[in-house]
């Protein structure tokens, strides 16, 4: 039935009509009764605190932890609803955001886009470094995979909508594009073994969300809602084989589709991961963007490292930042010699044989009792015979050696000036004394003590 359509309906039975009253007067009384605070807080504190929230984003948790401060306005809201019989406008909102699960359209989506570029709007998030975006990113992915993507298969313009707003966040500090990024969103999806960042793709986990109830269809015919299914679509065809008539609902029709993207898990009938039991993770481990393992993975990962001096150091291992001889490509720039010594090709020579940095490997060499400066790549120095603290420091010395070279660049690039390495390397040591008084020790080793 359709808002507006009028419906026959059976005829009322006269018999019970004519009867007398069939309520008491006491029964009339119980009915008419105002609603009292108690009723309503009783009512509102009866909800489990962890179920979805609604389109305002509070969940009945913060009713009932604020409950001092609000409680008296939201019984008097309540109140007013059945004295006047009229809804407020708020509440309607509710009961208008559950029509798209009869059909979702593109534009019913916007309040989910406004609500992540609000969201980045009001962290000021300009200021924040590339991994404090990262965090920010990963947060309002993960709100909108929990709250949205269970219960909707969401249009792939909405999705890409969303996967867009959070790369120009990541990379550019705003909702906005603004330049081609360093890294493309596909590769910052990808497992950080395979060289990404972990981030999930939006489209996949959607799948995998709503992929359960393909599973349940599957194997839980006792369920009050495969029962459902099953009679009033299924008629009792084969789940795997079954195609849907053009007429069946919108959404039934995208369940079915992404039963066609999960099809080829099932075997003989059977999910045949994770031992025949569906898991969203193990179904998003299966379905995801896969690439090679890559080498400097386990290279840059420290728990010592100052996070956005470990994000510089992951693009700068996977060879993302556009070093001069890309800016030339782009016309961005004239020459492609390094920009702090300005005698060599830029690329494969910054990081690796750029005099700087070779004055710079020197000097915190000696704090580590080795010489570095001479190893054609400086995430190979870690030695095998060093206790597991060692290793750890020396990695926190030389990713943050990456990074203050990495900054020297741009100001050489951008202020034409740098300072000078023992300058840079003493700044060095004070950070690395700073971050390891602040961090939580790393297990010292017998080794360590000797
Ligand atoms: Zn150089």
């Amino acid at each position: 039935m359709k808002v507006g359509e009028t419906v026959p309906t059976a005829k009322g039975n006269a018999k019970i009509i004519k009867k007398e009253a069939i309520c008491t007067d006491a029964h009339w009384a119980l009915l008419l009764k105002p609603i009292t605070d108690a009723e309503i807080k009783a009512a509102i504190f009866s909800i489990p605190e962890h179920k979805s929230p609604g389109p305002d984003g509070y969940s009945s948790a913060f009713y009932k932890d604020s409950w001092s401060i609000i409680g008296d306005e939201v019984c008097n809201a309540i109140k007013d609803v059945f004295r006047s019989g009229k809804l407020l406008r708020q509440l309607n909102a509710t009961i208008l955001t559950l029509i798209p699960k009869c059909r979702l359209k593109k534009n019913d989506c916007v309040i989910l886009n406004n609500k992540i570029v609000d969201r980045i709007r009001s962290l000021g998030a300009k200021n924040l470094s590339y991994a404090g975006r990262l965090v920010l990113v990963s947060s309002v992915l993960s709100t909108m995979h929990n709250y949205w993507a269970p219960m909707f298969v969401l249009p792939k313009g909405v999705l890409q909508r969303v996967d867009n707003i959070c790369r120009n966040f990541l990379w550019e500090g705003s909702s906005e594009y603004g330049k081609v990024p360093s890294v493309g969103w596909q590769k910052v999806c990808v497992q950080k073994q395979e060289g990404g960042l972990g981030l999930k793709q939006s489209h996949v986990w959607n799948i995998t969300m709503v992929g359960k109830l393909v599973w349940w269809i599957d194997v839980q015919p006792d369920r009050l809602w495969v029962q459902w299914v099953n009679l009033v679509y299924l008629k009792g065809s084969n789940w795997l084989e079954y195609n849907p008539s053009s007429d069946c609902y919108w959404y039934w029709r995208k369940i079915c589709g992404v039963r066609d993207n999960m099809i080829e898990g099932f075997v003989e009938g059977q999910w045949s991961h994770n031992s025949g039991v569906y898991t969203v993770k193990g179904c998003y481990q299966w379905l995801r963007l896969k690439r090679d393992r890559v080498d400097w993975y386990r290279k840059i990962r420290c728990p010592i490292v100052i996070p956005k001096h470990n994000f510089i150091a992951w693009t700068i291992a996977d060879q993302a930042f556009k070093l001069k001889d890309r800016l030339v490509q782009y016309g961005v720039s004239k020459d492609d010699l390094c920009c702090i010594c300005q005698m060599h090709t830029e690329t494969h020579h910054l990081f690796v044989k750029c005099q700087f940095r070779q004055e710079l490997l020197h000097i915190v060499g000696e704090w580590l009792g080795t010489d570095i400066s001479k190893e054609g790549s400086i995430i190979t120095h870690a030695r095998r015979r060093w206790s597991k603290l060692r290793k750890s420091i020396s990695t926190t010395i030389v990713l943050t050696c990456w990074y203050f070279i990495w900054m020297q660049r741009n100001k050489s690039r951008l202020h034409q000036c740098i300072s000078r390495p023992n300058i840079v390397a003493k700044h060095l040591q004070e950070v690395i004394r700073s971050r390891l008084f602040h961090c939580k020790p790393v297990c010292i080793s017998q080794k360590d003590v000797n």
